[in-house]
């Protein structure tokens, strides 16, 4: 293969982007439409991501303003335009369903793709949703947003995991869909850990110890998620990223990698890019940026942990999870 930089993203809002508009609904789809996955004015695009090797999990973020049927319509409609941009990119994209896929994918010139979704409410409150999602190929689930939901309560709110939350997580665990903590608030933390069987991830979820935010990390949280042989994604979020500057540099972004580190994360540490879902410092501001990026690190951290940090953890955590 090619020695273009690899990277893996647990993590973005892209196609909510390309979809939906809060103002004004549904943007325009069908041939003409302005903005594609491969030509938009978002963070990330096909032309952002042609000088990588690129899997990107692309999440359907549902919004709280959507529950139950309404919430999995929202899913549905998204997806279809998912399905349209890869149709019509399909010389430079893929979908993938599983980790084995990608070398080839990658090999063959394409980008990558995992589908996933942010925000239980898509399973309108029943099990046999996931069929569908199965079906789909979703490959990761973030179980709430900030809010609550039938499964449990985001990092707003400190309810735990309802009867209906911890049924939802052993289907989608015998699904092979991988549950995602991130949003979830500490109370659901503790009891997904109780059902869990297979290790999960937070997908975009920084350090709580380097930035006092809710929507980060705890330490005990993440020795946990070490102890069950997990992953958490670097999120570029400023707010998750730094308390002290509103738009964080470098270093503000390497304390939480050195603390990880301290932590012995070294193995569990990705991106959570949080690419179209935050704002983000602008020396990361869009997707090709991560060439600089990953320059810096190398320079402060070494080839050994950039490489873990931008793909080798990700993809040997969907190795390990596929085989278990
Ligand atoms: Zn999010």
């Amino acid at each position: 293969m090619d020695n273009l930089l690899k990277v893996i993203d647990l993590h973005c809002d892209t196609f909510d982007r390309l979809a939906y508009d809060y103002e004004t609904g549904w943007n325009k789809t069908g041939a003409h439409r302005p903005q594609t996955l491969k030509h938009n004015d978002k963070a990330l695009n096909l032309e952002e991501m042609k000088d990588f090797r690129w899997l990107q999990c692309f999440a359907i973020f549902i919004p709280e303003r959507f529950q139950n049927q309404e919430a999995l319509d929202f899913y549905l409609r998204v997806k279809d335009r998912y399905d349209l941009e890869f149709s019509d990119f399909s010389s430079e994209i893929q979908q993938i369903r599983s980790i084995s896929e990608l070398d080839s994918v990658w090999e063959s010139g394409k980008a990558a793709s995992f589908l996933t979704i942010e925000n239980g409410t898509v399973l309108n409150a029943q099990i046999s949703t996931i069929d569908i999602l199965q079906e789909h190929g979703v490959k990761m689930l973030t179980l709430t947003w900030n809010g609550k939901n039938a499964i449990g309560s985001g990092n707003d709110t400190t309810d735990g995991l309802t009867t209906f939350g911890r049924e939802a997580i052993k289907a989608l665990e015998e699904a092979n869909i991988i549950i995602d903590l991130s949003h979830l608030n500490e109370h659901g933390f503790d009891d997904a850990f109780e059902v869990m069987d297979k290790p999960m991830v937070a997908s975009h979820s920084n350090l709580r110890a380097v930035c006092d935010h809710p929507r980060n990390l705890q330490d005990e949280q993440v020795l946990r998620l070490i102890d069950m042989g997990g992953i958490f994604g670097l999120n570029f979020c400023r707010d998750f990223i730094s308390t002290k500057h509103a738009d964080p540099d470098f270093d503000d972004i390497s304390y939480h990698i050195d603390h990880a580190i301290k932590l012995g994360a070294e193995d569990h540490l990705c991106l959570g890019t949080d690419y179209d879902g935050a704002k983000v410092p602008s020396f990361l501001s869009a997707g090709s940026k991560l060439q600089g990026f990953y320059e810096l690190l190398e320079n402060r951290f070494g080839q050994e942990i950039s490489a873990k940090l931008f793909y080798k953890n990700a993809q040997r955590f969907f190795n390990e999870y596929e085989a278990s």
